[in-house]
């Protein structure tokens, strides 16, 4: 590392990824980490609340997607989707 090279943390990153997760998220296009097949959000089998949530693969039914909401937080878990693709907005 060089003097002029300056490290920020992850604040510097708030413009970029606040534009990239203003979208219509029904549309983004998740891909199974299971069987690859790729569809949009829309598409997944919905069980639970809108607080507590698990969206599976309507191919092979595997969780893609996991969402809990308390008072305080919500706690994402995309570990099961093998890719989220987000299109931009023209
Ligand atoms: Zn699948």
């Amino acid at each position: 590392m060089t003097d002029d090279t300056m490290v920020l943390d992850g604040n510097a990153a708030a413009g970029a990824l606040g534009s990239l997760f203003a979208f219509d998220v029904t549309m983004a296009i998740v891909r199974c980490g299971n069987c690859n097949a790729s569809g949009p959000l829309a598409e997944l089998r919905f069980f639970g609340s809108p607080q507590a949530m698990v969206l599976r693969c309507r191919h092979c039914d595997e969780v893609n997607i996991r969402l809990l909401e308390t008072g305080r937080t919500i706690n994402l878990d995309l570990s099961g989707a093998a890719r989220i693709e987000i299109g931009r907005a023209t």
